[in-house]
């Protein structure tokens, strides 16, 4: 098998947290670069940005965008017009519409376009997925709830338009969804909280709609105390419930999956990646940005607190 050399680009947390050690353990890759302004790692060689690494490195033929979602259509472009294979971090991009102007340009020279959904590479999704195929969902719960301050520090990209807020944790709970419902789910209504010194909001209620059956998703991320990322789902032969950001699921009172949340679900990302690299195919589902994009178009804007991190 030829190694694949990749480089990252944008070296911060989930760079530093997930892609490493993920890309440590792929025989499919080698770590060949990182693209960072301020982020370096020991023994990989470092560009301050992607010119430079199409200069000199041209033994690198993909690239992994790790940056916030305001600047990775730029990138994106600028990798795929120099012949790069690419991998997008969640969500795919700022708007739809750019990423459809990625889909086109990876399609037109002939790139492969991944844009990575880590939250439905949780342990417990392909079960959760397998066990309400079999069912009839009566009604379902969301509820994301986390501490800002404690996940996102300094990360004020996030509280800048197109930066999502609340929806950058809530997007994932939404590309779960997408993934494990039998049936399409549409937006009814929203409300969104936008505190009063910020662009994005800090917590969101969300109504959908899936085969009849009524969706209410709780974002909030002003939770201290214990965190919950969890779903609830009534159907005609129990409840299912995943927790844990979907690594947990018990179904009918029995254990789907119990697993580490997180902790395999970058190494699935790697092989789905390396997996598309051989046979030359592209994946991009943006169904959870469009439901995003639904919430901020259909939603009330409420004006809350200000937040100071
Ligand atoms: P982060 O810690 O703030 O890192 C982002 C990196 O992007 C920085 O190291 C920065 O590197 C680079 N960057 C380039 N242009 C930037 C700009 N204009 N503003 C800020 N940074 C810029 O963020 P992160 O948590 O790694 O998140 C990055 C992406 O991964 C987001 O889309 C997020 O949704 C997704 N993600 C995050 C997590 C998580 O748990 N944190 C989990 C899954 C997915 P330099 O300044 O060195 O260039």
């Amino acid at each position: 098998m030829t190694v694949i050399n990749i480089a990252l680009v944008g070296f911060g947390k989930i760079a530093k947290d997930q892609h490493v050690p993920s890309i440590g353990k792929s025989e499919a890759f080698h770590l060949a670069a990182t693209v960072s302004r301020h982020g370096t790692m020991e023994g990989v060689p470092a560009h301050r940005d992607l010119a430079s690494l199409i200069a000199d490195q041209p033994e690198v033929t993909a690239v992994a965008l790790c940056t916030p979602p305001q600047v990775r259509y730029a990138l994106a472009r600028e990798a795929l017009e120099a012949g790069l294979d690419v991998l997008l971090e969640k969500p795919p991009g700022a708007t739809l519409a750019e990423v459809e102007d990625l889909i086109a340009l990876a399609r037109d020279r002939g790139r492969v376009l991944f844009a990575t959904w880590h939250s439905r590479f949780a342990a417990g999704v392909p079960a959760t997925k397998a066990w309400l195929a079999e069912r009839e969902i009566q009604r379902g719960s969301i509820t994301w709830r986390e501490d800002v301050r404690r996940w996102h520090p300094g990360q004020t990209w996030i509280w800048q338009a197109g930066g999502l807020g609340v929806f950058d944790p809530g997007i994932n709970a939404l590309s779960i969804l997408t993934e494990i419902l039998p049936q399409s789910a549409h937006l009814t209504g929203a409300d969104l909280e936008f505190p009063s010194n910020q662009e994005t909001p800090i917590a969101a209620r969300l109504s959908f709609l899936s085969g009849g059956a009524p969706i209410e998703v709780d974002f909030d991320f002003r939770q201290e105390g214990p965190q919950t990322w969890a779903m609830n789902f009534e159907t005609n032969d129990g409840v299912l419930t995943l927790a844990d950001g979907g690594a947990t699921v018990s179904a009918a009172g029995q254990s789907l999956s119990e697993g580490d949340a997180l902790a395999s679900e970058y190494d699935g990302i790697y092989a789905r990646f390396a997996r598309l690299l051989a046979g030359r195919e592209s994946e991009v589902d943006l169904s959870p940005l469009i439901h995003v994009a639904d919430a901020f178009m259909l939603g009330r804007r409420l004006i809350t607190d200000p937040f100071v991190e």
